[in-house]
């Protein structure tokens, strides 16, 4: 089991609790991350003690793993690095057991590819746990999905797929995406792209770009039909086969390679640990975003079901860093025995890569539904890589200074039956 601790937490006796305050934060993707430091930032004067675990000893980028399936290399960011200089404890590993009783969780060892590893599991205490342990691509549901389908889930998922279709497209061959979500839409213009021998065919059950606006998803399919991606829209996929996918009508779809994008689900942590979980298995929580079983569970990211005034809010990193970034402002407020306010957000854009060469961005209401205005062509080119490229200079600055993740303030707040008014926490 490796563990790195990036500086000595500070302790000030007399200024805060009399022991540490143990905060562990499962997960290092983009929401347990920004969480964890944006933390250590706001309570480095005092008794706070923070680790991180995850997997991997490399800092996985979830939105440009279609980027790495297209074959492109991305910037190797180290977990130590982005954690240099805050104190916070890094554990590498997988959290295979949580006792939220006990206030504790067992951690089993990985190897540097993320993968389960030889060695004794470690247990952790915490006194507040910050559950950020995503999401990844549901192959559960559709019989041969697991078993034949590829993922975009990490790198080495995304390397074995990209590898895979090199394979494909020396033999003319054909590649099917599952999904005509904007993560399928995306994979399937970046690898027609980058391959432009192969036969690319998207599958899905709604029009790709079916919560955009009709002039942004008019561009969208363009973009599909100038890349030569045939579109398989108003279908459902009953059977992935090593060499086909085989629709709910009864026909296959010759395919040598199979990417599945549709649908996301969580791991069952959570649920097994007794947490209180919806249909999904993500974590219920309350308006200030804890666990409304566990109150000392603060869920964020993919991981977390965040009811709003208008409804719930998708898993997206556009959603989950402002829950971090809320999530930690709350652990440190509640540390020091101030009032917090109920989580706030709203949508602003559905930001969409095709290719490397054109984009488009639909901007939005909070509610995630269409504004008249969209963008198309380089500037949207732009605008998507100055999303997708931000979170880590974000994480980097963070460590020295308040970053904001929230880009909106204009969405509702979070409401729960069970707790509509604005609460006090109690993570001590
Ligand atoms: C190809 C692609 C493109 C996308 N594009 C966009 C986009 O343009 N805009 C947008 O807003 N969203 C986009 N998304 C969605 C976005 O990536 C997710 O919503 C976001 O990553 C969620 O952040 P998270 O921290 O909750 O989860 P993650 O970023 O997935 O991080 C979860 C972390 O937990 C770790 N972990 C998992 N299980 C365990 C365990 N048992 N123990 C310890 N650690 C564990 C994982 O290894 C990972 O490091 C895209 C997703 C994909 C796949």
């Amino acid at each position: 089991m490796t563990q790195h601790s990036a500086q000595t937490p500070s302790t000030s006796p007399g200024d805060g609790p009399a022991r540490d305050h143990r905060v562990v934060v499962l997960g290092g993707g983009y929401t347990g991350m920004f969480a964890a430091i944006r933390l250590a930032r706001r309570t480095r004067r005092s008794n706070v003690r923070i680790t991180l675990v995850n997997p991997s000893p490399r800092f996985t980028e979830r939105l440009r793993m279609h980027q790495v399936a297209a074959g492109q290399e991305l910037a190797d960011i180290a977990v130590a690095d982005l954690l240099a200089g805050t104190g916070i404890t890094f554990v590498q590993g997988r959290a295979t057991a949580l006792d939220p009783g006990a206030r504790t969780v067992t951690v089993a060892p990985t190897g540097a590819d993320g993968a389960p590893a030889d060695g004794t599991p470690v247990t952790l205490p915490w006194d507040t746990l910050v559950y950020a342990l995503g999401s990844a691509a549901d192959t559960g549901r559709v019989p041969g999905a697991a078993a034949h389908a590829f993922t975009l889930d990490g790198i080495p998922a995304a390397a074995r797929f990209s590898a895979r279709l090199g394979e494909v497209a020396a033999a003319g061959g054909t590649v099917t995406v599952c999904g005509g979500g904007l993560t399928g839409v995306e994979a399937a213009t970046e690898i027609a792209e980058a391959h432009p021998g192969l036969a690319v065919t998207l599958i899905s059950g709604e029009e790709p770009g079916a919560l955009m606006g009709e002039r942004a998803r008019a561009h969208l399919v363009r973009a599909l039909d100038r890349l030569g991606v045939t579109v398989r829209s108003g279908v459902r996929v009953a059977r992935v086969l090593p060499d086909a996918v085989e629709l709910s009508s009864g026909e296959r779809v010759r395919s040598d390679a199979c990417l599945w994008t549709a649908g996301v689900r969580v791991g069952p942590l959570a649920a097994d640990a007794g947490i209180t979980v919806d249909e999904r298995g993500l974590i219920v929580v309350d308006a200030t975003l804890r666990s409304v079983s566990h109150p000392r569970v603060h869920a964020v990211g993919d991981a977390a079901a965040v009811e709003l005034a208008w409804g719930r809010v998708h898993g997206t990193c556009q959603s989950g860093l402002p829950t971090a970034q809320y999530t930690a402002d709350t652990v440190a407020r509640a540390l020091r025995g101030k009032k917090v306010k109920p989580f706030r957000f709203g949508y602003i854009h559905q930001p969409v890569s095709l290719g490397r060469h054109d984009a488009v961005i639909q901007f939005t209401h909070p509610d995630d539904t269409p504004r008249r205005l969209w963008l198309r062509g380089r500037a949207a080119v732009r605008y998507k890589e100055f999303v997708s490229g931000s979170p880590v200079p974000s994480m980097r600055l963070s460590r020295r200074m308040n970053v904001t993740a929230t880009v909106s303030r204009g969405g509702r707040r979070t409401r729960t039956p069970a707790d509509p008014a604005p609460a006090r926490v109690s993570a001590a």
